[in-house]
């Protein structure tokens, strides 16, 4: 029985349950087949909560999805680019997930909290209360200049993607590709670099999942916090541009940052398929790998529930135990699961925020 509360650096729930084609009327407080978090199957898999993502689709893109946009190519797949989004109906949206996100801190009646500092954090992990870490992916809702941070930063805010998969006016994110580098397009815009100071003054986190390389060395030159990526894994085993390469996870840990594994299996796999026929040994390679490179205190779990197309092994949030379980057998002591389950994200948030 798994008794290590696991946080997780990313969901997409607040999306899945907001969608009425995703999460087709399910709510976060009944046990559902549907999606992969809600609060009972989230209590069986011993889930301490986690960053709940803000991501606005683009209404524009005319079904543009991951898989209506994907060629397959020789060896791979490419997805073409998704345009970028406007950003007054990008803050209409994400507003209304924000709305949706404290909606059920209220509906929950002390079973989920909106968490603000790393204090907030661990009393929950202690209590069995589910933590939410309010995320923007993607900040096409700021508008143009980085002003609107501090507001949301008042409201809440503690972690910002600075870019999804498409540009912004800020960054360009990285494309969906396999196999390809990560390095696929140009860095900061002056909005970017100011944008990236502003979090630093705040502290608010920044997420450099789902960024280009040269944007992701243009930050690491430029933040004075720990390099995080919530969702990502290694390149050098899942050729994905969405994963980090070596000279990417030594940056991370040379700054004392962390990464969270990404469950979704076309981020797992060496193939870069998408099979949910996907062994939690796969899930342990990833692991074994970037424990390797950038240590036991830099590595976490983000999940992507809610996302992604995750492992049987997994499932959905209840399966949480089974990652734990693969863990041990492949000779993780108690005090290692502790650190990948919830300490590595409790010390690298209590290094970035500022309470
Ligand atoms: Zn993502």
């Amino acid at each position: 029985m798994n008794t290590i509360p696991v946080f997780d650096g990313h969901n997409d729930t607040l999306l899945n349950l907001h969608l009425p084609d995703r999460g087709e009327g399910r709510s976060f407080f009944e046990r559902s087949d549907l999606g992969h978090i809600d609060l009972i199957r989230a209590r069986e898999g011993g889930f301490g909560g986690g960053f709940f993502a803000c991501y606005t689709p683009n209404p524009e893109d005319d079904g543009w999805t991951e898989e209506s946009a994907l060629t397959v190519t020789e060896n791979g797949y490419e997805v073409s680019r998704a345009s970028s989004l406007d950003p007054e109906y990008a803050r209409g949206f994400a507003d209304g997930l924000v709305k949706d996100l404290y909606r059920l801190e209220e509906e929950s009646d002390g079973a989920l909290q909106v968490v603000r500092t790393a204090d907030e954090l661990e009393g929950c992990l202690r209590n069995g209360i589910v933590a939410a870490i309010l995320h923007f992916e993607g900040a096409e809702n700021l508008g143009p200049a980085p002003r609107a941070l501090e507001t949301y930063y008042e409201a809440g805010l503690r972690s910002l993607g600075i870019v999804w998969s498409r540009p912004n006016a800020y960054v360009e994110g990285v494309p969906f590709r396999f196999p390809s580098s990560p390095d696929t397009g140009s860095g900061l815009t002056g909005a970017g670099r100011e944008l990236v100071r502003e979090c630093n003054r705040l502290g608010v986190l920044i997420d450099l999942s789902h960024l280009n390389e040269r944007g992701f060395w243009e930050v690491a030159e430029l933040s004075e916090a720990p390099l995080v990526a919530t969702h990502s894994n290694a390149h050098a085993l899942c050729p994905a541009s969405r994963n980090l390469t070596d000279r990417q996870l030594d940056a991370i840990r040379d700054s004392d940052g962390m990464l969270g594994v990404n469950f979704a299996v076309g981020f797992l796999r060496g193939d870069g398929g998408e099979s949910e026929d996907t062994t939690l040994e796969t899930v342990v390679r990833q692991i074994d790998y970037l424990v390797e490179r950038t240590g036991i205190d830099r590595v976490g779990f983000g999940s992507d529930f809610d996302g992604a197309k995750v492992p049987e092994g997994i499932g959905d949030v209840s399966g949480l135990p089974n990652v734990l379980a693969a863990l041990r057998a492949a000779d993780y002591d108690e005090a290692s699961l502790s650190k990948l389950a919830h300490e590595n994200w409790v010390r690298v948030l209590r290094a970035t925020w500022r309470g």
